[in-house]
């Protein structure tokens, strides 16, 4: 049994307004789910991903009014966004560089071209040239030209504590393959792959000591990972529970089910299934444009509706 790659990442933002306008404006990527956090209805969360809302293209916000993220250890320290081509990243330098926006320079990182960035609140993120591997679904309505729209997620990297334990559970548990070691910075980093691996189903992890970081605005709350059936997913419940992992038990998002863990050093992972997906209650035409609620949200609606902050 193998998780498939990246499903989706979720992070956190105090700004909503400036955050939709960022993914959406800047980066050109679809808004394909307004809708709330169904723990806590007070706050959005918004989803931005390809035209078609493809599990693995999904990168997505809380809207907590939290303080900014102190940055160290025991987090995923930086997302991954696929492009193709060197000439996007051409494209996205000089794009990144006119809207102000903080960038580092193209490099070469474990033998793909990298474009490091930041958005307005210090969330951590890369364009990265995958060569055009796999499929992509551009979006015709984004500010964005179809060859340079980002494809999706991959790979993510975290920072911990104790990478033995990590790798542990990520091996031993999740089955995934330690495929390669790079360095960056003079910071060796391993790679983890699920499935068939590639860019899109990889894991980077870094052993850094120091303090731990503290959740907030900028930083990310989980990482998710794909399983494309039901019944592999109910597998997923049994192997955790038989492995000792504590978790969260299946959990029916409605957009996907999910099953959620910590790894040893602490950072929130969970397990998503492809379906049924986010044209299961909106039409693919008009996803995005109003607020979606979960049918057993739905009764709250005029309630949940005074409780948000206009987005725009
Ligand atoms: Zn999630």
């Amino acid at each position: 049994m193998q998780l498939t790659g990246i499903h989706h990442l979720t992070a956190i933002s105090a700004k909503p307004r400036e955050n939709l306008a960022f993914y959406t404006g800047v980066l050109g990527m679809r808004l394909v789910k307004k809708t709330v956090n169904q723990d806590d209805v007070s706050a959005y969360h918004l989803f931005y991903a390809d035209a078609k809302a493809n599990p693995g293209t999904d990168l997505t916000f809380f809207d907590f009014p939290a303080a900014p993220e102190r940055r160290g250890t025991n987090s995923i320290s930086r997302t991954g966004l696929r492009i193709a081509g060197t000439a996007s990243l051409a494209f996205w330098h000089d794009r990144l560089i006119k809207a102000g926006v903080k960038t580092g320079k193209v490099a070469e990182v474990d033998g793909r071209m990298t474009l490091p960035f930041e958005d307005g609140e210090g969330q951590r993120l890369v364009l990265i040239d995958d060569g055009g591997e796999g499929a992509a679904s551009p979006w015709e309505k984004s500010s964005i030209p179809p060859e340079h729209q980002i494809r999706g997620l991959g790979p993510v990297i975290l920072s911990v504590h104790d990478l033995g334990r990590t790798a542990a559970v990520l091996t031993d548990v999740m089955n995934m393959t330690r495929v390669r070691d790079y360095g960056y910075e003079d910071v060796p980093v391993q790679v983890f792959a699920m499935g068939e691996g590639g860019i899109a189903a990889e894991l980077h992890v870094i052993e850094q000591k120091g303090p731990m970081a503290r959740q907030g605005a900028g930083g990310v709350h989980h990482v998710a990972f794909r399983t494309p059936d039901n019944a592999q997913y109910a597998a997923w419940v049994q192997r955790l529970n038989e492995s000792g992992v504590p978790n969260s038990g299946e959990v029916d998002r409605f957009y996907f089910r999910s099953l959620y863990f910590r790894e040893p050093n602490g950072i929130l992972f969970e397990i998503a299934t492809d379906g049924p997906g986010f044209a299961t209650d909106e039409p693919m035409e008009t996803l995005g444009e109003k607020l979606a609620l979960p049918p057993f949200l739905e009764p709250r609606r005029a309630e949940i509706e005074a409780g948000l902050k206009p987005l725009s």
